[in-house]
């Protein structure tokens, strides 16, 4: 089985909640929304980028969900006491009973 593994840090210089990074994954979901299509002039605007700056912008939008899934995740262990790391060998076994794997 293939994996991408993804090591992105606990922010220290912010106090984010449940509910504020709930709201930032929206956010930056937007963005990355707007970056595929916007961008890339699928949404009838006249605000196409180039190629390259499309591909930039759509890795750094994605790495910003990333990020806030990631900080979303300490908030949920800390809360919580949930083990993130259990709960992905769950996660992976779910998508084999589904046949995804
Ligand atoms: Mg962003």
């Amino acid at each position: 089985m293939e994996r991408k593994t993804i090591s992105l840090p606990r922010l220290t210089k912010l106090t984010p909640t449940l509910e504020s990074t709930m709201l930032k994954i929206t956010e930056e979901v937007g963005e990355l929304a707007q970056a595929i299509g916007k961008f890339r002039g699928l949404s009838g605007e006249r605000d196409k980028k180039d190629e390259a700056e499309v591909v930039r912008a759509i890795v750094t939008e994605l790495l910003d969900v990333a990020q806030t899934a990631t900080s979303m995740m300490f908030v949920i262990e800390d809360l919580y006491g949930i083990d993130i790391s259990a709960e992905m060998e769950r996660h992976v076994e779910k998508l084999r009973r589904k046949n995804y794997l």
